[in-house]
């Protein structure tokens, strides 16, 4: 019988545990089945929905290569599974196992309808390989971290199947284009372009490129202005190529930097465990208090939209900030550093509800991640599990001088290129801000004092 091949974020040919189980038992029909309605107000973004076409037609290129092709079916993914598997005379369905809220539905509704074989693949550990002492789950990173280290290494890798044999027949297939996943008018996308290789060769290219900076990483990652991170986060959240497969090819590059990488990694995973543990942590914050009685909010008369504009569009009159998001708006992507300093000013200078972020970043970003977006973010916020907290205010002026932001600067705000070192970082205050670069929508003193007020107010101070 054939064996259908799910395929969803781990469009990968090596290291792909479903492929690879399946290819030992049968013919393969590997499927991308695109449901738009699964995850609700997380459906791809924009910036996901680029990659996607991308990642598809790279993938689709290997298979050819395997004299095997992608059978791509729109709608409802258990639906369209089932269909499908009964279409092919009741055909198992093997699939990586994924841990968002929505496949997880999709997956119990699927399991009930066909023989669905789930596999660990895209993380370091499954989440649940690890608990603490009583069996539970952790919940705070720092002991999480201790006891995947205690764990490691993570199983071999899985080699690309010696062979894909074909199914008699294929079955119908949508036409890539014809899903419509790339923006026409306006065409934004040029940016990410230029900025990307997508696909499983292209991943494993940056990862050769990688193994000769692992070892300055740690100094080297929180420069906005060097190339000092991996950029390896979309080919890992499309499952281009896997955290294990990183693992195995880097391990040998003993030092700090490999030490520091390796806990990244481990925060990736870190996320699926709280994902998994609550679901909703991409759309509410754990902590109470932090309602909308707590945020700058429309429903409360406060006019958000023009600062939530400036912040989005990259015209705060913070430089580090404004940077920030127009790299993220040109390129899909943004420097880890400047993750933070951004999320930080949304929250806490403009205090707008973080999930506004959440979403902004969402749509944006190419590596999208429900765990790792929501984990970031009410991070950020000291709304979520761990002990960060509301009150740590960072100060984006000096967050930029501190990690010698004005190249990066330079590269992202054209309006302020011509500024020395010593001013770059706040034009406005040296009086020296050209008048096409805006004025700072709120001081920094000011900012600072209406959060800690607000703060104060919620816990009844
Ligand atoms: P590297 O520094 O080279 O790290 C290697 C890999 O480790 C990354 O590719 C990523 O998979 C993982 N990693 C690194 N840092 C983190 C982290 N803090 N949390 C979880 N995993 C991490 N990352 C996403 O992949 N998707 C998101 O949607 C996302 N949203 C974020 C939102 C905010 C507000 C913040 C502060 C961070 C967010 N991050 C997100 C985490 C981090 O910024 C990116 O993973 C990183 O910048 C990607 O660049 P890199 O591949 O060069 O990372």
């Amino acid at each position: 019988t054939p064996q259908i091949v799910w395929l969803r974020r781990d469009l990968r040919l090596a290291d792909q545990p479903a492929l690879y189980a399946a290819a030992q038992m049968g013919p393969v029909v590997p499927v991308f089945v695109l449901d738009d309605a699964a995850a609700g107000d997380h459906a791809y973004g924009g910036a996901s929905r680029w990659w996607l076409h991308h990642s598809l037609a790279s993938f689709a290129a290997d298979l050819a290569k395997h004299h095997s092709k992608i059978v791509l079916r729109r709608g409802h993914a258990a639906e369209q599974l089932a269909a499908l598997s009964k279409e092919l005379g009741g055909a198992p369905v093997h699939a990586i196992r994924h841990y968002e809220p929505w496949w997880r539905k999709v997956q119990g509704a699927l399991a009930k309808q066909v023989d669905l074989q789930l596999y660990d693949g895209n993380y370091l550990l499954p989440p649940g390989a690890v608990t603490t002492g009583s069996g539970t789950p952790y919940k705070i990173y720092t002991p999480f971290s201790k006891a995947v280290l205690e764990q490691l290494p993570p199983r071999d890798v899985l080699p690309v199947p010696d062979t894909l044999s074909a199914p008699p027949k294929w079955p119908d297939s949508d036409d890539l284009d014809g899903w419509n996943l790339l923006p026409t008018k306006p065409d934004w996308a040029g940016g990410l372009a230029d900025f990307w290789h997508v696909g499983e060769a292209a991943a494993h290219d940056r990862l050769e490129e990688w193994k000769d900076h692992v070892s300055d990483y740690d100094e080297a990652r929180n420069l906005p202005s060097k190339d000092g991170s991996s950029r390896l986060s979309p080919h890992l959240h499309w499952g281009e190529i896997s955290p294990v497969q990183v693992w195995h090819a880097l391990k040998g590059r003993r030092g700090q930097g490999w030490a520091t990488y390796e806990k990244e990694l481990i925060w990736r995973d870190y996320a699926q465990n709280v994902i998994c543990q609550f679901p909703k942590y991409g759309v509410e914050p754990y902590r109470e208090g932090y309602d909308g009685n707590f945020w700058r909010s429309p429903e409360r008369g406060h006019l958000i939209a023009d600062d939530l504009e400036a912040w989005q569009r990259g015209r705060t009159g913070y430089p580090i900030v404004d940077a920030g998001m127009r790299q993220l708006w040109q390129t899909g992507w943004m420097h880890n550093r400047v993750r933070m300093i951004t999320a930080s000013f949304m929250i806490k200078h403009l205090l707008i509800d973080w999930t506004y972020g959440e979403r902004w970043f969402w749509d944006c970003l190419v590596d999208a991640d429900y765990g790792n977006n929501s984990v970031n973010w009410q991070w950020t916020s000291g709304t979520g599990v761990d002990s960060n907290m509301f009150v740590r205010i960072m100060a984006p002026l000096g967050q930029s001088e501190k990690f010698n932001a004005a190249a990066y600067i330079r590269e992202y705000v054209p309006e302020l290129t011509h500024l020395k070192d010593a001013v770059i970082h706040d034009p406005e205050e040296h009086g020296c801000r050209p008048a096409d670069y805006p004025a700072k929508i709120i001081a920094h003193r000011e900012a600072r004092e209406r959060a800690l007020s607000t703060y104060r107010a919620m816990k009844g101070e």
